[in-house]
């Protein structure tokens, strides 16, 4: 196999941003090297002052395939991913028909998968009221772990869980040693708010905000947080929008409890105040809230309470959003987000004076480590994939159409001027990506766990 060398002047490693040759031998990376020890038989390419990152990995993507193929599906998320600098993706269990919550779905998620992918891909399985002699087959089946709602999910097909339904399943889940991710919201308070803005004007946000207190998180994660100490699962709050909530995650975490959570770039970039009447673009559970919780969340991504940004890429047929309506009670509610989602965090990281290592750990590292693939992939390290992404953090675009990739040229952040442009991106030493083109045939595969 040839030795190949890819050079920058900011190669991204977990030992902080250098002046590297990142040797790359079929599909590994077989060393990181001081760019003036690149041995001689290798094919260097020298990408200057373009950044190096480990190809990132979105632990939190709803593909809709097979069966809702129409709303996204495998070629089209994975394609968007590459282009977003993503080298991996994890699949949540629902929107998907049937949802992943038996064997059998699983097998038909592979069979939709194959030969589509242009980057890796891997599965989370769902935990709903009656599945709970699915998780063991469905962990030894190689799922990187299981997702549930403790709140209606909005679709059809998959069940939300009761704490009492939650209570059959955790110890089946604490077995398998995989974590548990929690769409972290109780229906109590929503009904309560809801049933008072009956009357309300829905096409107005702060109606739809108000609908879903931070209440709702707080309580959900309170009894997360009890439930983990005493079944002692691996505990992941996916999407925390509340950061209300972060001292109470924070104490959990010197207590030794195994919680691990995630936010998303919209929450860490859109504000409340300025999401325009009739604007269901913005619709997301939990909801986007106000400029000061979205800075408090900033803070708990720089204390790491916060662990990772996932974009929770939830696409929908446009008409689905109801644009005409602009009705915030019956839109549906989800963001994509997998092609802006590193220059919407490389934005916001620049104001406030992170550094790409940062970005590094946030998008891929922790992810990879969630996920259970932290030995080959998100990180740039010997015997690592070779997944890699070339990547200008300083330069700016505006948002267009043709930029996004998914099956909906739909986003909030379109006509937006984001900074940091994905140049390539690199699957196990292949480019998958290139300046808006998508060289090769689709070559990304299942990772199991
Ligand atoms: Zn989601």
């Amino acid at each position: 196999m040839s030795l190949r060398a890819f050079l920058s002047s900011r190669v991204v490693t977990p030992e902080g941003v250098r002046p590297a040759a990142v040797l790359v031998e079929g599909e590994q990376i077989r060393g990181v090297v001081a760019p003036n020890r690149v041995p001689a038989q290798a094919e260097a390419r020298d990408f200057g002052d373009a950044a190096i990152l480990p190809g990132l990995v979105d632990s939190h993507v709803h593909i809709n395939d097979p069966g809702r193929a129409d709303w996204e599906g495998f070629e089209t998320a994975t394609r968007s991913g590459a282009a977003g600098g993503y080298t991996a993706l994890v699949d949540m269990p629902l929107n998907c028909l049937p949802p992943t919550i038996n064997l059998a779905a699983l097998e038909a998620k592979r069979e939709a998968a194959r030969s589509r992918c242009r980057i890796d891909w891997m599965a989370w399985g769902g935990v709903v009221a009656d599945n709970q002699s699915d998780i063991e087959p469905l962990a030894a089946a190689g799922v990187s772990g299981f997702k549930c709602f403790l709140v209606h999910p909005g679709i059809a097909g998959f069940t939300m869980v009761t704490e009492e339904e939650l209570r059959r399943a955790l110890p089946h889940i604490a077995r398998t040693g995989l974590p548990l991710l929690v769409h972290a919201e109780l229906p109590a308070p929503i009904e309560l708010a809801t049933e008072r803005l009956a009357l309300a004007d829905w096409s107005v946000y702060q109606t739809y905000l108000q609908s879903r207190p931070e209440e709702a998180e707080l309580s959900a994660i309170r009894m997360l947080l009890s439930l983990c100490r005493e079944y002692k699962f691996r505990l992941h709050i996916v999407h925390l929008s509340a950061s209300d909530a972060l001292p109470e995650l924070r104490a959990a975490r010197s207590e030794g409890l195994a919680v691990t959570v995630e936010t998303c770039p919209h929450y860490l970039h859109l504000t409340a105040e300025t999401i325009a009447k009739g604007a269901t673009l913005f619709k997301c559970a939990p909801p986007i809230r106000s400029m000061e919780n979205c800075e408090r969340l900033w803070e708990g991504l720089r204390e790491g309470t916060i662990d990772l940004v996932a974009t929770d890429h939830s696409p929908c047929p446009p008409e689905m959003k109801r644009f005409a309506e602009g009705d915030f009670r019956s839109a549906w509610g989800g963001i994509a987000g997998l092609s802006m989602a590193l220059p919407v965090i490389n934005t916001e990281a620049g104001k406030r004076q992170f550094a790409l290592a940062y970005i590094a750990r946030w998008m891929a590292e922790a992810p990879a480590k969630l996920a259970g693939c932290e030995k080959r992939k998100g990180r740039i390290a010997t015997g690592y994939d070779a997944d890699l992404v070339v990547f200008d953090p300083e330069s700016e675009f505006v948002v267009s159409a043709d930029r996004l990739h998914y099956r909906h040229a739909v986003s909030p952040y379109l006509g937006e001027k984001l900074r940091g442009i994905v140049k390539s991106t690199y699957l196990r030493g292949r480019l998958v990506f290139q300046e808006g083109e998508f060289p090769g045939e689709p070559l990304g595969r299942e990772y199991r766990r």
